[in-house]
């Protein structure tokens, strides 16, 4: 028997949402990460805020695993208000909102596939001409014959807090987590698809954490989820060309005085805002709020600095210079004129993890079904980890083959749905998904794993792998 049924490589948005579920499904459960704390800032999952929305541009696929999501994170809310767990390695708990509805503007470009999803999936929205947006969120100016949706159910999530909080609920549950240790290697005991899985750590030299007293160790379980963000080349290398890490800066610009209500929460939506016309850019940002004060807005790819070598990650400058702020500066002179003149008052850097199709990757390894791969995320995860974090959860129980031997409780652990994977029948709706109704929703869940047909850049790591 394997000490452990299942090990998380990597804490941040998903892999700290897998570690919960797996704990709340009552399985035996240990959570690596690298750097010290959970919530750092040397991965993708911080920056003080992440938008969540329901109507997706990126693919009507998506509704029910965001619907799934946007519970989750509400019962998470309430999951930590209620049990307040203490925070890890002697930090203080996490507490405080998770989520702040704000609404959602898509604005532009990516109006008409965001009103289809909206209207696809039943979702409440407006629509609105550029005039109106901009009579009605005065902190924007786009042009007038532009068009945008709003969707009332939008909002900020806090990434720092909501990692933390799935990792010190899932603490609360028995999962053991370490700090400050790296995993640098893993490998199956032979090719049966029940094999345990063997893992190789050291104490990671980039962190003041406390470490295991060896400095290292050997790990081995009945399943493993590789969840290492950008690094899932450095542990799956066929992987390197299929997830390619980019670096992305967003900012935070000062809003002159007089303006500021407009900026504020209640007064201005979070928002995506893709250019009409050839070359259009894409920018998103977020109203002020929390703890840093100003406009925070990012460009989608940034200044497209791919990172193709993943020793070079540790490397990437986490500073902003003049081409970076040049870049964001574009959006903010373009469309918000009270805060065209503002000094940029903070900036972060963070890595986005793409996919060619722009899609996310959360499957079996092809060889090795008991490990389960989940990244990229083309840099529009967060606001699924939740729902993702579960549906891992789900993969690891089901576990073809894997020596996982837990059953799964009978009640307050995975929902009903959990239990019995609907490999037939009527197909799933949305509403299914968000109730989580018998047998509900997981066939649509995971539109997203290796599938040869119709993905060309899937088909390609498969290749690899072969
Ligand atoms: C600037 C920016 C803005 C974004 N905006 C949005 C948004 O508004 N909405 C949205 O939904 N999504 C957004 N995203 C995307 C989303 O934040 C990411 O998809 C998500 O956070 C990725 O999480 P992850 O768990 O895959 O990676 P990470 O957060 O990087 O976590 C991976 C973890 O693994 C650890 N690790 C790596 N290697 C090892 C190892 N060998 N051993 C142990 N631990 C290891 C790392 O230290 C790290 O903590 C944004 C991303 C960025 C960068």
């Amino acid at each position: 028997m394997v000490p452990y049924d299942a090990v998380v490589v990597g804490l941040g948005a998903f892999g700290s949402a897998a570690l919960y579920h797996l704990a709340k499904a009552g399985l035996k459960v240990l959570g690596i990460e690298r750097h010290h704390p959970v919530g750092h800032a040397l991965g993708s999952s911080h920056g003080a805020s992440r938008i969540i929305r329901l109507a997706y541009f990126e693919g009507l696929q998506y509704g029910p695993l965001l619907k799934r999501s946007y519970r989750l994170f509400q019962e998470l809310e309430e999951e930590l208000a209620e049990r307040r767990p203490a925070g890890h390695g002697g930090e203080p708990g996490p507490s405080g909102p998770l989520f702040l509805r704000t609404g959602m503007l898509d604005v532009g470009n990516v109006f008409e596939a965001a009103h289809k999803s909206a209207v696809a999936h039943g979702l409440q929205h407006e629509v609105l001409t550029g005039a109106e947006l901009n009579r009605r969120f005065p902190a924007f100016r786009v042009p007038e014959h532009w068009r945008a949706l709003y969707q009332p159910d939008g909002g900020v999530l806090t990434p720092e807090r909501i990692v933390q909080a799935h990792v010190a609920l899932a603490q609360q549950l028995g999962a053991e987590v370490a700090t400050g240790e790296a995993v640098t290697s893993w490998r199956a005991e032979g090719r049966s698809a029940g094999a345990p899985v063997t893992l190789t750590t050291a104490a990671a030299a980039t962190t003041s954490a406390t470490v295991a007293a060896s400095g290292g160790r050997v790990v081995s379980a009945g399943a493993v989820v590789l969840s290492p963000g950008p690094w899932i080349g450095q542990m799956v290398p066929e992987l390197r060309e299929l997830c390619v890490p980019e670096r992305q800066v967003v900012g935070w610009f000062e809003v002159e005085a007089p303006s500021r209500r407009h900026f504020a929460p209640d007064r201005m939506p979070v928002w995506v805002l893709e250019e009409e016309g050839p070359g259009g850019e894409a920018f998103y940002g977020f109203p002020e709020h929390g703890e840093l004060p100003g406009l925070k807005i990012g460009l989608y790819h940034h200044l497209r600095e791919q990172i193709r070598n993943p020793a070079d990650l540790d490397a990437v400058r986490r500073t902003a210079d003049a081409a970076d702020e040049a870049a964001l500066r574009r959006g903010v002179s373009g469309y918000f004129p009270a805060a065209a003149s503002g000094r940029l008052l903070h900036a972060s850097a963070c890595f986005f993890t793409n996919t060619p199709d722009g899609h996310f990757l959360i499957d079996r390894h092809p060889a090795h079904p008991q490990v389960i791969l989940c990244s990229a995320c083309s840099g529009h995860g967060f606001k699924m980890s939740s729902g993702i974090g579960q549906l891992i959860a789900r993969m690891v129980c089901e576990g073809e083959g894997t020596t996982v031997t837990h059953a799964l409780p009978a009640a307050g652990g995975m929902p009903t749905s959990a239990r019995a994977p609907p490999r037939s029948g009527r197909a799933a709706t949305a509403e299914d998904a968000v109730s989580g109704g018998a047998d509900s929703g997981w066939e649509e869940l995971v539109p997203f794993r290796f599938d040869a047909a119709g993905r060309p850049g899937h088909a390609e790591a498969l290749q690899r792998f072969g």
